[in-house]
């Protein structure tokens, strides 16, 4: 609570100056952020050199995979987005980011016209949950606070307390997807899978990486009758821009 109240004032006595410019107004202006590549297309998420996909969100190799597909909106490799998305993510804890994030979310649908996925009414947005010690440390939820701001922008419900953690895992960096699968398997659990019957459900995430953290809670939204997990990530490592 005293971390929300510090931000709020902060921000009222101290403009905000542009974290790649410097300029005055914004936490990115427009001019940056209108330098980032918005990915114009759709990737299978399994894919090493991710191949394109246009209906079936996966290549003919990876369809006995649970996530349906990923909407990944820009490269991790670009250098703005990779600020932008530490210093919402660890300290300094600039949650105002998740704007500018979404933002870029919200222009990769559009890019894609792939908002017609987005018109089910009955579809649901789910973030990626962390632990609540994670959550304790941060004060938020990173992908919840992009997630709240897609379901405000689409008219889609959000459930942020149905998928929970409820185990610590191990640093995923500098793991192969096998050691993460494995590191991440029974980590989820689903609190009312009534919330979820029958439902297609999109999965938000900041950086995707090798999909298994993805990939997990899709299984374990499927099992508890979810009917579609499609991913939406801000960002796709690997994805050359
Ligand atoms: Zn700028
Ligand atoms: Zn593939």
């Amino acid at each position: 609570m005293f971390k929300k109240w510090k931000t709020f004032f902060l921000d009222l006595l101290f403009p905000q100056f542009c974290l790649n410019c410097q300029k005055e107004g914004s936490l990115v202006c427009p001019d940056c952020l209108a330098t980032i590549d918005i990915n114009p297309f759709q990737y299978c998420p399994f894919c090493f050199f991710p191949n394109r996909v246009i209906k079936n969100g996966k290549c003919q190799s990876h369809q006995t995979f649970q996530l349906n597909g990923l909407f990944s909106a820009v490269s991790y490799q670009d250098k703005l987005v990779k600020k932008m998305v530490s210093l919402f993510k660890y300290e300094p804890f600039i949650r105002n980011l998740c704007q500018p994030l979404a933002f870029l979310i919200i222009s990769h649908f559009m890019l894609t016209q792939n908002q017609q996925a987005l018109v089910d009414k009955s579809a649901v947005f789910i973030p990626v949950p962390i632990t609540t010690k994670k959550l304790r440390k941060r004060g938020y939820n990173q992908s919840a606070v992009v997630a709240k701001i897609l379901s405000i922008y689409y008219g889609l419900d959000l459930q942020t307390k149905n998928l929970m953690k409820i185990k610590n895992t191990q640093d995923q960096v500098g793991l192969s997807r096998q050691e993460r699968q494995h590191n991440i398997f029974g980590a989820f659990v689903i609190k009312n899978p009534d919330l979820i019957a029958k439902k297609t459900i999109f999965l938000v995430d900041d950086v995707f990486t090798t999909g298994a953290t993805m990939e997990e809670c899709a299984r374990v939204l499927k099992a508890n009758g979810a009917k579609k997990v499609y991913g939406i990530a801000i960002a796709r490592e690997g994805l050359e821009k």
